[in-house]
């Protein structure tokens, strides 16, 4: 089956060139050169995944993004925003927005088409599984049992919904802020920094014995369930 995008850029050339090396990896592609003309195309068919120039006319990417997440038939929609923007504060802004992932321009279409394949493939939650996997890792949900390679691994229970979060969403990024809304609730008085110490708790109980890291650190944004490198 063709993975179906759709690419929101205005400018022309860009949009050919993405056009040209999506087809040629397989997918499907449509396109929309502006924010509007986006959220119309999403009404009439759902794609697999969204490309979102952060830059558009109108409406812009940040916008269109909030609009895909406050729309339930379009929450689970994989998004990666295009960005000239590489500040970290824009970063931030990008992943608050609800987006999935984001590529600074200029970028490669290998290194692209990778992360669209990643977000489509993360986009389905094993969230009725019983067992969640993610690499060596295991999470019984109804044993509340964890696993690395086999042996087991024992968690705080804060500790383990942190984990248990991460695995439903693996390699999505989320923010200090996202953590706590998610695992603590909205209503809990609790300091960001608390949200550090427990992935601290949570690095050391999983890490431990020289296993490689399975959290990555977002710099200025927050973390992620992923394979680290290096
Ligand atoms: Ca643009």
């Amino acid at each position: 089956m063709r993975p179906a995008v759709l690419v929101v850029e205005d400018e022309t050339a860009l949009l050919t060139l993405l056009r040209y090396n999506l087809e040629k990896e397989g997918f499907t592609v449509s396109a929309a050169h502006d924010g509007e003309e986006a959220l119309l195309q999403l009404k009439e068919s759902k794609p697999d995944a969204v490309l979102l120039d952060w830059m558009l006319p109108r409406v812009s990417g940040i916008e269109v993004c909030r609009q895909i997440r406050r729309t339930p038939a379009w929450r689970d929609l994989p998004v990666i925003m295009l960005t000239a923007r590489g500040e970290e504060g824009d970063r931030v802004r990008g992943l608050d927005s609800g987006a999935d992932d984001y590529v600074v321009k200029p970028f490669s279409p290998n290194e692209l088409i990778a992360r669209l394949r990643a977000v489509i493939r993360r986009a389905r939650p094993a969230t009725t599984a019983e067992t969640l996997r993610f690499s060596d890792l295991a999470v019984d949900l109804s044993a509340h049992k964890v696993s690395r390679g086999g042996k087991p691994i024992h968690l705080g229970p804060t500790e383990f919904r942190l984990l248990r979060f991460l695995m439903e969403r693996p390699g999505r990024v989320f923010s200090r802020e996202q953590l706590l809304d998610a695992v603590w609730g909205r209503d809990a008085e609790v300091e960001l920094r608390t949200v550090d110490v427990h992935i601290r708790r949570l690095r050391k109980a999983l890490n431990g014995g020289g296993r490689s890291d399975v959290i990555r650190t977002v710099r200025a944004a927050g973390y992620a369930l992923d394979e680290a490198v290096g």
